[in-house]
This record gives C-alpha cells, sequence and structure tokens, in this order.
C-alpha cells in the first residue's frame, strides 16, 4: 500500500519500493510498513482489519502481498508489539532488534511482545480495547503443548493477559522471594542485609533481572545511598526494554469486569479489563498458568523463542544454586536471627515446597542428585557461611558445631540414601545432612 499522505510523520515508518509485477508488466511504487504508532494513524484498525497493511494492488487489479514485519507502537500500554509471520524460533527476537535499529528514534525504550501475524496482532488490540477474542484454529506456526499442568507466572496483569518476563523463568520464585522480604523492610540495618543477600543472589546470575536490578535501587534508595541506588536505577531503566511474553492461559480467582456488565454486587472482587488500564507494567502479579496454552495458540505463543533467550547463566545446576543460596540466607533471617518476619515468611514456604518438589523428582529422575548437591551445599553457605570470620578458626570451630548440629538433629551419621517409601522431609535431611558432612570435612582439612 502507500501511505496516506495526511498521515503524521511520527505516525509510521515506511520504506518506498517499487517493483514490476508479471501480472501486467506495470511498475507499482508501494511503501513497505515498518513501524506504526496506533494511536496516531487513525484508520490502521480499519486497514488491519481488511488486511490491507501489506496489500499492493496493481493497476490491473491484481493483489500482491509483500509481507511486512512491523513493530507496533502502543503508547497507552508503554509496549511495543512485533509483528511475525515466520512462525516460532530463535531468530525472532535477533529479527526484532535488526528492525528495531530502523525505528529506535521514535519508539523510544519501551518493552517489547511478539505475535504471530495480523491475527495476533489483531487479537492484542482487542484485548486492549476490552474486547474477548476467539480462539484460534490449528494449524499453528508453531509447536503445540504435549502435557498438561499448572505452573506458577510471574508477571504483570493486564485484563484478560499476563505479561511475563519469559526468559527468567528458571529464577521467578526466587526473584520473587527475595523481593517480597525486600519490600518489607524499613529498618536501615535489616535493608543493608537485605542489599547483602540480593547481591548474593546477583553474584550468581549477573545483573540481568529487570524486578531484581530495580529492587536494588530501591534498597539503596531507602538507605540514602543515593550514588548506589542511581547505578542500579539507570541499569534498570535499561532492562525496561525487553521481551515480555504474553499469555492468557492462567487461571486467577479475580474476574475481570467488563464494560456495559455489572457485576451482581460491587463489593465483589474484581479486576478491571484491559481497556480502563494504562501501562502494562503497572501490576505485578502471581497466577496460575496453565498448559496447554490454548488462549495463546497461532496469537503469540513462542515457546521454541522462549527457550532461546532463556540466559546461560540459568542452567539448571546455576539457578538451583542461586536459589539453594537465598532459600539459606532467609531461612538465617527468619528463623535462626528473627530479623525478617512476615510476609516474606508465606514465599520462603513457597522455596521449601520448590525444595521438596526438586527432591520429589529424585524418585523419577536419580540424576537429579547432582542438583540436590549443589543446592543444599549454597543453602548452606547462605544459611551459616558468615559465621566464619576472616580470621579463621574460632568461628570455624563454632561452624564445625553448627554443621555437627544439623548433621544430628536430622538423623545421626547415616550416609545412605533413605529406603523407597520415606516421605519428602526425610529425604531433604538425607541431602541436607550429607551436604553439612562434606562441608565438614572439608573444614576440618582446610
Ligand atoms: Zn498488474
Amino acid at each position: 500500500m502507500l501511505l496516506p499522505h495526511k498521515l503524521a510523520h511520527d505516525a509510521a515508518v515506511a520504506t518506498r519500493w517499487s517493483a514490476t509485477f508479471p501480472c501486467c508488466d506495470a511498475t507499482i511504487d508501494f511503501d513497505f510498513l515498518r513501524y506504526v504508532n496506533v494511536e496516531k494513524w487513525g484508520d490502521f484498525r480499519v486497514l488491519l482489519e481488511e488486511r490491507a497493511l501489506d496489500a499492493v494492488v496493481c493497476e490491473c487489479g491484481a493483489s500482491h502481498i509483500f509481507t511486512a514485519t512491523v513493530i507496533v507502537e502502543v503508547p497507552r500500554k508503554n509496549l511495543l508489539i512485533y509483528v511475525t509471520h515466520g512462525g516460532d524460533g530463535p531468530h525472532v527476537e535477533s529479527c526484532f532488534r535488526q528492525d528495531f535499529e530502523g525505528v529506535k528514534e521514535v519508539a523510544g525504550r519501551r518493552p517489547y511482545t511478539f505475535v504471530h501475524g495480523w491475527n495476533g496482532l489483531e487479537a492484542m488490540l482487542d484485548i486492549f480495547d476490552g474486547d474477548r477474542p476467539d480462539h484460534r484454529a490449528p494449524p499453528y506456526p508453531h509447536a503445540v503443548d504435549g502435557r498438561e499442568e499448572l505452573h506458577t507466572l510471574f508477571g504483570y496483569i493486564h485484563g484478560d493477559l499476563i505479561f511475563f518476563d519469559a526468559p527468567h523463568v528458571a529464577v521467578a520464585p526466587t526473584v520473587n522471594a527475595l523481593l517480597e522480604f525486600a519490600t518489607s523492610l524499613a529498618d536501615p540495618g535489616d535493608i543493608t542485609r537485605m542489599i547483602a543477600i540480593v547481591e548474593g543472589f546477583v553474584r550468581f546470575t549477573g545483573p540481568i533481572h529487570p524486578w531484581i536490578v530495580q529492587e536494588l535501587g530501591s534498597l539503596n534508595l531507602r538507605l540514602g545511598d543515593l550514588d548506589a541506588a542511581e547505578g542500579w536505577l539507570t541499569h534498570a531503566a535499561r532492562l525496561e526494554h525487553r521481551w515480555l511474553a504474553a499469555t492468557r492461559s492462567f487461571t486467577d480467582a479475580t474476574p475481570t469486569r467488563r464494560a456495559g456488565f455489572d457485576a451482581p454486587s460491587a463489593d465483589l472482587p474484581h479486576c478491571r479489563p484491559a481497556s480502563a488500564l494504562g501501562d502494562i507494567t503497572r501490576n505485578r502479579h502471581i497466577v496460575n498458568g496453565c498448559q496447554p496454552a490454548l488462549g495463546d495458540y497461532g496469537l503469540w505463543y513462542f515457546p521454541t523463542m522462549q527457550q532461546a533467550a532463556t540466559p546461560r547463566v540459568y542452567s539448571h545446576q546455576n539457578a538451583l544454586t542461586a536459589q539453594g543460596y537465598v532459600h539459606g540466607a532467609l531461612d538465617r533471617a527468619v528463623r535462626d536471627e528473627q530479623w525478617l518476619t512476615p510476609p516474606g515468611t508465606g514465599d520462603l514456604v513457597i522455596l521449601t515446597i520448590r525444595m521438596m518438589m526438586l527432591i520429589d523428582q529424585l524418585d523419577r529422575t536419580p540424576s537429579l542428585a547432582e542438583f540436590a548437591r549443589y543446592y543444599f551445599r549454597s543453602y548452606i553457605i547462605g544459611r551459616w557461611n558468615e559465621v566464619i570470620g576472616p580470621d579463621g578458626s574460632p568461628v570455624r570451630e563454632s561452624m564445625v558445631a553448627l554443621l555437627a548440629e544439623i548433621t544430628e538433629r536430622t538423623g545421626g551419621a547415616e550416609w545412605v540414601r533413605p529406603a523407597e517409601g520415606l516421605g519428602q522431609v526425610d529425604m531433604a535431611q538425607f541431602f541436607l545432612q550429607r551436604s553439612a558432612m562434606e562441608l565438614t570435612a572439608s573444614l576440618r582439612s582446610g
């Protein structure tokens, strides 16, 4: 198509092309669309509905399609939507980055999300308008889920959608536990100690999680350390420009109240539809994500891209090691020293449950035993490491005594794996105890 002359200069970016079509050998000029601001281009939704955005109509009336991968900016939602047409794969994000280079002057530094073709874009814009688009029918341009399960999703709720940090799923429960504790603190001494724990987590992963980096800025701000705060918050602002995957395949106890459809009572819990909301990153939320993700199929489901986007530092081993460290450090704060109190303890329970799930998996996948050892080794470091002073021995003795105490509390000096049929707690004790003994041995020999 040709862009309308009346269009504001920042409403769309296109590349002018000229091509001769085989239908009648006529040479035709057209605009190859690369960027759209939906709020500045009034007719955009109409052209989208007509699928006219990448159609070139020849003088003879024949219509030709020049598939356009377009970056669509929705300023009110603080979001860029990348319209892809090539299915799911590791290429999606690199294609976006390449296309973004050409338009970043107008598109700013907003988060971005991927959708499959014009159908995906239309469905997302419909949800933003408060409508409920239909599910897509197959075939889909991506693999479908082979299993059914519920999993926990941490993200931003936005009407019928959750936007979540797809590359950071491996560390989401650990991050959430840290944040639940961090945001409840007021005492400067507590904040200083919390910063040390969060920075301990960052040593395992690098400063790459947007919520964690932002929280370090916030903690330093509350402490009055403005230089440190500025460094973290500047970095956090840069991390805002990132992929947020969308899903509407989740369960949430809070129904959406729609315009023109009143709930029986105003007192009943409800959340507002997306049309009544602004920035998509406004409301952090935890939900149960559903597999299969039927509500996302054919619209914005990119499982292969998600796998490719997961940083290497989130290997199973490293993610568990980081989680074990945080779990140990928070257990110390709550159980040993009582310097942290609820509401964060709820998330400590979640970490404990996840630890138990890990142990539960061992029965099915014995090769995970190695990972369990990483977990408990770093758990012990997180929980008791600080008793080792720089000069060594007297503190080391108390460390050895503490570890001996765990060994005793967890059932004496049994080294064998508990017999089949023992419960999860026994397995936890087994690994905790075994790690304690290994550490004790290395302390004695060191
Ligand atoms: Zn023609």
